[in-house]
């Protein structure tokens, strides 16, 4: 069959199998590119939310940056019939193929990461795929969990906490600058989103580790958070999903702890930059946000995409020379070129101005819109998307 794009609001429902293997094809080059020597470089990774985003590239970038083994663990629909996966589907599939060839382990797992069933079966291929991991990488994106110990479910929101909130927002399909007004979340929907985008399901996935042995002396466990610019401060850093990324940020120490408790290594939050991804182009504002930061980061030759921020991180902090780098809190920052004063005192400067007329004049929302599509492996120049595909067939 021909497969086209087709959007609805902020996703798109079909996703190009050759065009998901291109997009890795390109960020393995990329990560290769970026070859890392040094001693205690990862041989053996675990990477939790693998299929996509700043996951999919963290296991890019340890498999061809470092060379490693990875096992990876998603969440994605496979094809059935005249529906095509979801992209994260293909990439895995894409990954694995590419790996492999490259002489490299690479085995997926694809079910809810949050539930034991999971957890379990990750401890029984680890020990089928060469024992302890020295590098875990937490890059879940979810909108609802059910908690193993209760079988409770809860479902995150993106909500302001305390006020109203009422911004400028893009509404990136009808490509329109409008005002939104969001209200405050209530005490239940806080708590309901800690519990979905909080710590609570990294810790678990250590403790497990941890019991089973599978954590290496020298192991890093890191997981992502974000903290972002003044414009988006009500409805992410002071908001519901921000509270959540606290919590995340602050169970680091007390992860950290049990695995130095147990000589395995420890655990960093990396704070990493604003990019298109399918979790954040779900953020109200954050669209229009990242097609201004697009267009300044690209003007000082600064911008980076996930596997460029994956390469760094991996280059620069963690198997860099000397300590890992962190801030006051202990973070890793990955978001040191976003938020540099140069760049948010232009984003404050162009904001109030921006409309839908002058658009694609002040923002890189042409490249927002190109770079959403490549999500799904729609619009590379380098796949013909005449071609008939199959589906199914395996890539
Ligand atoms: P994403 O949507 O691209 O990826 C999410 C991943 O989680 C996918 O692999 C998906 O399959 C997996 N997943 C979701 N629910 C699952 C479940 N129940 N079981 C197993 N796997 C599941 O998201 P992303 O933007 O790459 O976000 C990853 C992390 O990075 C998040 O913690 C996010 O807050 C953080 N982060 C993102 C940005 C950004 O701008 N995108 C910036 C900084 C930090």
């Amino acid at each position: 069959m021909i497969i086209k794009p087709r959007i609805k609001g902020f996703v798109c429902i079909t996703s190009h199998p050759t065009g998901c293997l291109e997009n890795i094809r390109e960020q393995v080059a990329y990560a290769k590119s970026q070859e890392i020597f040094h001693e205690h470089k990862p041989k053996r990774v675990l990477v939790i939310g693998s299929s996509t985003g700043y996951g999919l590239s963290s296991r890019i970038s340890a498999a061809f940056s470092c060379g490693a083994d990875t096992l990876g663990v998603y969440f994605e629909r496979p094809p059935a019939g005249e529906r095509t996966a979801s992209a994260g589907f293909y990439n895995s599939q894409a990954f694995c193929k590419l790996a492999k060839e490259a002489g490299l382990q690479a085995e997926d797992i694809n079910g809810d990461a949050f539930s034991n069933e999971i957890k379990d079966e990750v401890v029984v291929k680890a020990k089928e795929f060469g024992g302890q991991f020295d590098l875990v990488i937490y890059s879940l994106a979810s909108p609802r969990r059910t908690d193993p110990k209760d079988g409770v479910s809860y479902r995150a929101c993106l909500k302001p906490i305390g006020a109203i909130y009422k911004n400028k927002t893009l509404d990136t399909d009808k490509q329109e600058v409008k005002e939104v007004t969001i209200d405050p979340a209530s005490e239940d929907e806080i708590a309901q989103t800690e519990k979905v985008m909080g710590g609570e399901d990294w810790e678990s996935w250590t403790d497990v580790l941890l019991d089973a042995g599978l954590l290496s002396p020298n192991c890093l466990n890191i997981a992502y958070s974000y903290i972002g610019p003044q414009v988006t401060q009500p409805i992410y850093r002071n908001g519901t999903i921000g509270q959540a990324k606290l919590h995340l940020e602050n169970s680091a120490a007390r992860i950290s702890e049990k695995m130095r408790n147990a000589g395995s290594g420890k655990a960093y939050v990396s704070v990493n930059k604003a990019l298109v991804t399918q979790a954040s182009s779900a953020i109200p504002v954050v669209p229009l946000y990242v097609s201004i930061l697009y267009k300044i980061m690209k003007e000082m030759g600064t911008h980076e995409g996930c596997i460029e921020q994956t390469c760094r991180l991996f280059k620069d902090r963690l198997y860099g020379e000397g300590d890992t780098l962190v801030d006051e809190e202990n973070r890793i920052r990955l978001d040191d070129w976003e938020m540099d004063p140069i760049v948010q005192e232009k984003i404050i400067e162009i904001w109030p101005s921006i409309t839908t007329e002058n658009l694609k004049e002040l923002t890189s929302f042409e490249l927002y819109q190109e770079e959403f599509l490549k999500l799904f492996g729609f619009g590379r120049n380098d796949v013909d998307y005449e071609l008939e595909v199959d589906p199914s067939a395996s890539l």
